[in-house]
């Protein structure tokens, strides 16, 4: 995909809309599930407001379920609604027919509820990489045009090294790969390169770990060659009351480190930077 022009001016914001119980290292810890979405979900929607910008908020499919109030809210702000899973499970313990027929009764939700096709999907912890490059097949099939799934170096838990850092149509025999014959358009995770590495900095546990002029850099930087970066963030980020498990030091660091950062982090951001949905950029760019 060739880049969008000499300079971007509009970068792309997403809300990954799951409880404080669904991030991977949490799911299926939780015994007592109080739900905290609608306070956190608020509060996201709320700072989002506050300085113009656009986002997409991709939501679990249990959540929109039970808070179709929460769609309405987001459509009514002139957002976009997208798929982040129907359970938050991750693409590893999925296969094809399964995530068709979640699909299937997440778009069917969705349309009753807001009345609009969703284009769009993120895989919980993101899971898609080569084992899961099944899904792209999936996605295109049902009409989607684009995934914001590839994480562009390895973690311990996710990653696809080797993956193109910009926009690009991916392959499902070698996901790292750009397919002429694609349609679905892969948005990948932001990373900062310098000096050869890959340094993430996509929002979330990046953004509450790094100085913020590393991720304030790499938006520069991916700016600077005619790209948008994408910046994501979640509502349980932004709750002053997310409830904190136990867990192992290393998942405990992942998930709650300087979690009272964000708010602080994200402001600065969407003050400096102009931020629309993924929807909105496509359509302006006539890739819809
Ligand atoms: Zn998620």
């Amino acid at each position: 995909m060739k880049a969008a022009g000499i300079q971007v001016l509009e970068n792309i914001l997403c809300a990954d809309i799951e409880d404080w119980y669904h991030p991977e290292y949490v799911r299926g810890k939780a015994k007592d599930k109080v739900e905290h979405i609608s306070v956190s979900f608020s509060k996201t929607l709320d700072l989002i407001e506050e300085f113009n910008a656009g986002a997409t908020f991709f939501i679990v499919g249990e959540i929109a379920e039970r808070h179709p109030e929460i769609l309405d809210d987001i459509i009514d702000h002139q957002h976009e609604v997208a798929f982040h899973g129907y359970h938050h499970e991750p693409l590893w313990i999925l296969d094809a027919d399964v995530l068709r027929k979640e699909i299937e009764k997440y778009d069917s939700l969705v349309r009753s509820i807001t009345g609009e096709k969703c284009i769009g999907f993120r895989a919980p912890s993101y899971s898609m990489d080569s084992r899961t490059s099944w899904a792209l097949d999936v996605l295109e099939e049902q009409g989607y045009v684009y995934d914001s799934s590839v994480f562009p170096l390895k973690t311990p838990l996710y990653g696809v090294p080797g993956a193109p850092v910009t926009p690009y149509h991916p392959s499902s025999n070698d996901i790292t790969q750009r397919d002429g014959c694609r349609r679905l358009i892969e948005f990948p995770a932001l990373i900062y390169p310098i000096l050869g590495l890959r340094v993430p900095a996509s929002g979330g546990f990046y953004l509450r770990l790094l100085p913020f002029q590393v991720i304030d850099r790499a938006i520069r930087k991916m700016n600077e060659h005619g790209f948008p970066a994408v910046l994501s963030i979640h509502p349980w980020e932004l709750d002053d009351c997310t409830p904190r498990l136990t867990l192992a030091p290393s998942k405990l660091f992942v998930t709650y480190f300087n979690l009272k950062a964000t708010k602080r982090k994200l402001r600065s951001l969407v003050s400096r930077f102009r931020f629309t949905s993924f929807r909105n950029w496509i359509e302006d760019h006539g890739l819809a």
